[in-house]
């Protein structure tokens, strides 16, 4: 289980964190759907399905050289085919975690929260919103804060933030609008982002299974 500590992963891992979100996403879509109907327009889970699968098709058809080229691509893939704000959102996140990550052919664990901070940081920018607004910035920036110190703990921060987004009134995106109605219910963006840190412990979980196994 070294891949905590001492783990290095190439582009390989970081394609199949994606095609385990497409998954998730896939497998949640209603799930995200519903929770975009209370406080939305009832389209989170198709955005994200549509936009996942352009990403793995993609990353199927040019597969890049290098963790940092593996997300960037998915990040242009986001923007260019979701329509909602979702889209825009996580193709800046992952574009932006692919661009601070450079071209180095492996990454850590601590470089891939490193980067992935940056991306955050510039979601926070691009939507203005921040922590305690419920947007999906609620579970992404405690998970980046958990991937400092394991993949689980990115998962359960992330899931804990999802939750914690329920008993928040919402002060940016289409939720907003709905002032103290959007009270009581879980952000649908929260919420896909605790897919996006449970798939990324999975791949993680997997990976260190292949890495036994090869040894
Ligand atoms: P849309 O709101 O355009 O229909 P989606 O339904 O796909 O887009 O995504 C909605 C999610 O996007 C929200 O649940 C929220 O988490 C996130 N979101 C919306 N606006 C912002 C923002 N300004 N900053 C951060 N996240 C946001
Ligand atoms: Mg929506």
């Amino acid at each position: 289980m070294g891949i905590d500590m001492t783990g290095t992963f190439g582009a390989d891992f970081l394609v199949r964190w994606l095609a385990a979100v497409a998954e998730a996403v896939d497998r949640e879509a209603e799930h995200l759907t519903e929770l975009d109907s209370a406080i939305g327009d009832a389209d989170h889970g198709a955005n994200l399905t549509r936009g996942f699968a352009a990403v793995t098709e993609t990353l199927a058809k040019e597969p890049p050289a290098t963790p940092g080229a593996v997300l960037a691509s998915a990040g242009r893939q986001l923007i260019s085919t979701v329509g909602g704000a979702s889209g825009p959102l996580y193709g800046t996140l992952l574009r932006r975690t692919g661009k601070t990550l450079g071209d180095g052919d492996r990454v850590t664990r601590e470089q891939l929260a490193e980067a992935l901070g940056s991306g955050v940081a510039a979601v926070a920018q691009l939507g203005g919103a921040q922590v305690g607004d419920k947007t999906m910035l609620d579970a992404l920036v405690p998970a980046v804060q958990g991937l400092r110190e394991s993949f689980a703990a990115a998962r359960a921060a992330a899931e804990e933030g999802a939750l914690a987004t329920v008993p928040l009134r919402a002060r940016k995106g289409r939720a907003s609008y709905l002032g103290e109605r959007s009270v009581g219910h879980q952000d649908p963006g929260a919420t896909s982002s605790a897919l996006l840190f449970a798939a990324l412990d999975e791949t993680a979980l997997a990976e260190a299974g292949r890495t036994e196994g090869a040894s």
